[in-house]
């Protein structure tokens, strides 16, 4: 079996800088709902992403060690950075092209599913899902209640601190400078999106959703600061405008 790497602090510049160095490979193996990735030492002739759809696929020297030390480093990396490594994992295997054989947006998949990631965050926009962006544009927007101003910080995109928009969660503020924290998307009603497929930001559109583990992000941090780092003023102005102010959603 591959070998682990030891902890150490994540950033998105430095994960990405060893992957590319070959310092690091990665190894995804679905367990349980989940879809985990773990960084393992780089081996020549071996491929730099290697998946497995369950633990039985992972060729074990000693079953039992290395399912135990398996289980060791998802325990010592956390759920947290397994979830920010996956983020990584996504934006490679975007960038190789190989998120391409994967559908978009399954209504069959989501409605088993009841809409976990809705559960969780609202969706982030793309720069693409606006005809202008423009102060007076984004203002008109931000004043229907259902989107928010929110940061990313350096860490997670590789970038300088950004801002963005994306979908509003219930009970979160306009502006909300913070990296969000979890909750319900204020659009997610009772049987599903209020949104039609087409209307979602991009981020709802780009998430390829699985049947049985965890759904790839299509859209990651990375691009996302990418994109709306040209409006990065733009953003801070209409920040310091809603700062504050209560905008009601009172439905689409
Ligand atoms: S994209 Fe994934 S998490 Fe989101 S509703 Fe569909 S199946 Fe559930
Ligand atoms: S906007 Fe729709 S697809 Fe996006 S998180 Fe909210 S409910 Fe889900």
């Amino acid at each position: 079996m591959a070998k682990f790497i030891e902890p150490f602090e994540v950033t998105f510049n430095k994960v990405y800088d060893m992957y590319i160095r070959k310092e690091l490979s990665f190894l995804g193996v679905n367990i349980g709902r989940y879809t985990l990735w773990l960084p393992v030492e780089f081996e020549k002739d071996k491929p730099r992403i290697q998946f497995y759809n369950n633990v039985d696929e992972i060729q074990f020297n000693n079953v039992d060690e290395d399912f135990s030390q398996l289980m060791t480093y998802i325990s010592i990396w956390g759920t947290p950075v397994l979830q920010f490594l996956s983020e990584i994992v996504s934006f490679i295997r975007k960038e190789q092209g190989e998120l391409n054989k994967y559908n978009a947006i399954d209504h069959s998949i989501c409605k088993k599913c009841g809409g976990i990631c809705c559960k969780n965050s609202g969706c982030y926009y793309s720069t693409r899902d606006f005809k202008e962006i423009s102060f007076e544009n984004l203002t008109m927007h931000l004043l229907k209640g259902y989107t928010s101003i929110v940061g990313i910080e350096k860490e997670l995109s590789g970038y300088d601190n950004s801002l963005v928009l994306k979908v509003r969660n219930v009970n979160q503020s306009i502006v909300d400078i913070d990296t969000p924290t979890s909750s319900q998307c204020i659009l997610l009603g009772e049987s599903g999106c209020q949104l039609g497929d087409s209307e979602r930001p991009y981020g709802g559109r780009a998430l390829i959703p699985q049947a049985k583990h965890s759904c790839i992000t299509g859209y990651t941090f990375r691009e996302i600061v990418a994109e709306w780092r040209p409006y990065q003023g733009l953003l801070f102005q209409l920040a310091k405008y809603f700062m504050n102010k209560e905008i009601p959603f009172n439905g689409l």
